[in-house]
């Protein structure tokens, strides 16, 4: 038995596709799981449209999710044996310099043909099982430029044999490029790897998953720069297509080695469903240490933020996020506004429904009389609700809650008038409700 060997074999042309995440995820999983070897190949052939940072992004982002490879290559710097193949199939007569006659401004007079053997091609696709294609179309078609400039097909094969990969995993719409590169492992005399083609990655609306359509949304890049966790994104792609059989949603990197199975990847078209990926980035996030929330809460937040506002609003702010990105959001919109500046309100506002001004000043004032008792400038949220609640239960919950809460935070929605208590500390709580007193004396 030789050893397992699987390959993510991306292009620097751009951001990591979400697609591709899952491409490499799903080779990775396979790797590990059999005690193989994952091996990441830049494939750079295509020099006017690489870039280096692309590269670099691409394997910072697979360090990030924790697919990191154990064989690292760089296409282009194999150039040397992809001359050595093609000189010879060449020689062998397998494949032939053409003279072409230039239809365009640019194009070749020369470039190297395969020469089609003309036959059908049997692919046992171990999640499309078997495929048979004619390749009589393809006619004798390009691989090479020039013997030192192959096309994509041949230095993938030529690639795929130096590195012993036993299966390639990769997205369906390489299923069309499969039977040219059997042709071609058949001349320079490869083993055929087994062929694992994942399906298609849909949008809500049951489109292609694409940049032209669905913008950033497609690349990881967006879903980073939006405070996903690592561990989250990585259970998410693993559904994409594939599940344990077993009502079990939430698994971690571990568990998916031992769960997945390759052969068990559906068919057809598998739904990126972003409700389902905030849903599990929760999960994730109750995952977390305190410490490393208290990081992440702070990487994601306005710098003018301070960390002792932070401190306190890390709860409020928690309950609220599906990721860690909705945090400036919240901000920007306004929503803890209140912490930061005293608020600016109508005072009739601060009378409950069916509640008089006249009650609501009584409710105003015991709420200062009660909170006065508190015996520390930090108030915990259940302090502040074990002095009031007594009371509130007497007069009617919304008659004494609201104007406390109005008073504290001067917004229509904000957390309970304990917790904005325990934000505000015992001074400003007791300032904002006298002030909200008075405003309410004013008016009547
Ligand atoms: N470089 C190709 C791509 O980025 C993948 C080639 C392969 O997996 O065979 O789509």
């Amino acid at each position: 038995m030789t050893s397992v060997v699987t390959r993510f074999a991306p292009s620097p042309t751009g951001f990591l596709h979400m697609g591709g995440v899952r491409t490499a995820l799903f080779s990775f999983l396979y790797a590990r799981q059999n005690k193989g070897t994952f091996a990441l190949r830049i494939e750079d052939t295509d020099a006017a449209r690489n870039k280096p940072e692309w590269t670099t992004g691409l394997v910072e982002d697979l360090k990030w999710l924790g697919l990191e490879h154990n064989v690292f290559v760089i296409q282009s710097e194999r150039a040397p044996k992809h001359k050595e193949y093609l000189q010879k199939i060449i020689d062998e007569g397998k494949a032939y310099i053409s003279k072409e006659t230039p239809k365009e401004e640019g194009q070749r007079d020369e470039v190297i043909r395969f020469k089609n053997p003309n036959k059908v091609v049997v692919i046992n696709d171990l999640i499309r099982g078997e495929v048979s294609i004619d390749t009589t179309d393809l006619g004798d078609f390009i691989i090479a430029r020039s013997i030192d400039e192959p096309l994509y097909h041949f230095a993938v094969v030529a690639d795929d044999f130096d590195m012993g990969i036993t299966h390639v995993i990769r997205a369906e719409e390489h299923l069309s490029n499969t039977p040219r590169q059997i042709l071609i492992q058949e001349a320079i005399g490869a083993p055929r790897p087994v062929y694992a083609h994942l399906p298609l990655v849909l949008a809500a609306d049951k489109s292609k998953l694409s940049k032209r359509k669905h913008g950033e949304t497609v690349w990881l890049t967006y879903y980073r720069s939006r405070g996903y966790l690592s561990a989250a994104i990585i259970n998410f792609v693993a559904l994409l297509g594939w599940n344990p059989g077993t009502e079990q949603e939430i698994l971690s990197l571990d568990d998916l080695i031992a769960q997945f199975k390759l052969e068990n990847v559906q068919k057809g078209g598998a739904v990126f469903n972003v409700e389902k990926l905030d849903w599990i980035n929760r999960e994730y996030i109750k995952l977390l240490t305190p410490e490393e929330r208290t990081k992440l809460v702070r990487e994601f937040a306005p710098a003018e933020i301070s960390d002792d506002v932070l401190i306190k609003l890390e709860s409020v702010i928690i309950d609220r996020i599906s990721a860690f990105g909705e945090i400036k959001d919240l901000f920007a919109a306004g929503e803890f506004d209140y912490v930061l500046s005293e608020p600016v309100y109508e005072a009739e506002k601060l009378v409950w429904k069916a509640a008089s001004k006249e009650e609501t000043i009584e409710h105003l004032k015991k709420a200062i009389e009660l909170l006065s008792n508190l015996p520390n400038e930090a108030i915990e949220a259940n302090e502040a609700k074990e002095l009031l609640w007594p009371y509130a239960e007497e007069k009617g919950r919304g008659n004494v809650l609201w104007p406390i809460r109005y008073a504290l935070s001067g917004k229509d929605k904000s957390p309970d008038p304990f917790v904005c208590a325990g934000i505000l500390g015992k001074a400003v709580t007791l300032k904002r409700l006298e002030t909200g007193l008075q405003s309410l004396q004013n008016a009547l």
